[in-house]
């Protein structure tokens, strides 16, 4: 400012010298005023290249002047970069945002007050089928038809979700999705959407379940009261109290066999995954196979030819306990659904990529194609009577794939009605060793199982 009105004076001073040097007292007042005149022209010019400077945005070089001028044209261009600076950390904080969006497992669209897409990640793309470019400013109603979401959409109540199909739904491979709105700012909302497909699958999974296992417990509950009634009520003699006994064991048994089962299936699905240090030898593991089919075709008063091949110094790591259940379940299944005079025979095979195969072939009825897929899942029978009468649960085949699963092996089933049935374990390179000992081995022996 100091500089401003010296500058002016100056001019004046030195108009007014010039005037009265050229034309006297007279010449010195018309010096005055046309110095003035002359400072207020060059600082309108100033000021004007100031504007013209601003009108052009400010986003070149500002004008150089000195004075008030260049001040302003200086703090107004600091200004302006400041503010370019701090809308660029805005702008790349908004796009660091939007990118975590995107990479978020849920789909998520941006609506504004009329219900239009403003903005969407690619996660709601895919679930709802539309395209984040394209149907941008298109109305979400117009683009999500589901006659449940429309009606969610108009009621107004989006305190809970609505679950609609999927765009990529089908009826052999169902998608479900949980949609939810949630307004936010000024009439604006957000559409979130999320993948519940495994949810409500694992629901109807744990429903099933339950239904099965009170099922199986029913029946045999449902006999035992029956029995104990007749004992209470009526007056039996001591041939018909033992008969009524020996029955009621029979379901007690069965009750147990299923409740071991499950017991079983739940360690299997709550324990750590067995490591890889515990070796046991595969003859072992066999030979307490045969043990358990000789005891079971006693008990079940049939006789087969069983034949067992245990490999010299073959070993298995993993856990022995799951290990011996998986192979035992697919000898006792042979036992159990061969008829007598049948041929068992379990074998160890060691496959030329290194794996290692345990197999159970039976000469028994065999299994019809459309069932193989479905003998794993729990509580799946071919023959409900038969597996019932010979003590199956439904579980024996599920325990197999699970211990498999466990150990990194495969269950394989290879079967025709008729032309009996091969269940084979094959388990991976990394979980075999051959170890060899003087005295090891046992020799394939044909064994025969009696009533
Ligand atoms: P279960 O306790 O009923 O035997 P599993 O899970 O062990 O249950 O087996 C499922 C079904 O597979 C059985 O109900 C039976 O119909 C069929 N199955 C299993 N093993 C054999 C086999 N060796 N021969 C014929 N059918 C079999």
């Amino acid at each position: 400012m100091l500089w401003r009105i010296t500058s002016f004076l100056f001019c004046q001073l030195a108009g007014g010298l010039l005037g009265w040097f050229v034309a006297g007292d007279r010449g010195a007042q018309v010096g005055i005023v046309g110095g003035a005149f002359g400072w207020f022209l060059v600082d309108m010019l100033r000021g004007l290249r100031v504007m013209r400077w601003l009108r052009r945005g400010g986003q070149d070089e500002p004008p150089s002047a000195a004075g008030l001028w260049g001040e302003v044209a200086d703090r107004t261009r600091r200004a302006f970069r400041g503010r370019e600076q701090l809308a660029g950390e805005s702008d790349a904080r908004l796009q660091e945002f939007l990118a975590a969006i995107q990479a978020s497992p849920n789909g998520v669209v941006l609506l504004d007050p009329a219900g239009r897409i403003e903005w969407s990640n690619q996660t709601a793309a895919w679930h709802l089928g539309i395209d984040p470019q394209r149907d941008l400013q298109q109305l979400i109603g117009n683009l999500l038809r589901d006659p449940a979401f429309a009606a969610y959409n108009a009621q107004g109540d989006y305190t809970h979700d609505v679950v609609i199909p999927g765009r990529d739904s089908a009826p052999g491979r169902p998608l479900r999705l949980s949609v939810q709105l949630h307004p936010y700012g000024q009439g604006r909302k957000m559409l979130l959407s999320r993948d519940v497909t495994a949810l409500e699958q694992a629901e109807t999974m744990r429903r099933d379940f339950v239904a099965n296992v009170s099922h199986e417990i029913r029946t045999p509950l449902t006999v035992l009261a029956g029995f104990i009634e007749t004992l209470q009520n009526l007056p039996l003699g001591e041939g018909d109290r033992k008969r009524y006994l020996d029955l009621m064991a029979q379901q007690a048994d069965r009750m147990q066999t299923l409740v071991s089962d499950l017991l079983t299936l739940s360690r299997l699905e709550g324990s750590p995954l067995p490591g890889a240090g515990e070796w046991t030898p595969v003859a072992t593991l066999m030979a307490q196979c045969e043990q358990e089919a000789l005891s079971l075709a006693a008990v079940l008063g049939k006789a087969h030819e069983l034949r067992s091949e245990p490999p010299e110094g073959r070993e298995l790591a993993g856990a022995p306990s799951e290990l011996l259940s998986a192979m035992s379940n697919l000898v006792s299944n042979a036992v159990r659904y061969t008829p007598a005079g049948g041929h068992i025979a379990v074998r160890w095979r060691d496959l030329p990529d290194g794996r290692g195969e345990f197999s159970v072939r039976d000469t028994g009825p065999g299994i019809a194609p459309e069932h193989i897929p479905r003998l794993t899942e729990r509580f799946y029978r071919v023959d409900r009577s038969r597996s019932r009468e010979t003590g199956g649960t439904g579980l024996g085949l599920a325990i197999v794939k699970h211990v498999g699963q466990r150990h990194g092996a495969e269950l394989r089933i290879e079967s025709a009605p008729g032309a009996g049935s091969t269940f084979a374990i094959v388990f991976p390179a990394s979980r075999l060793r051959t170890v060899t000992r003087p005295d090891a081995g046992a020799r394939a022996r044909p064994a025969t199982t009696a009533p």
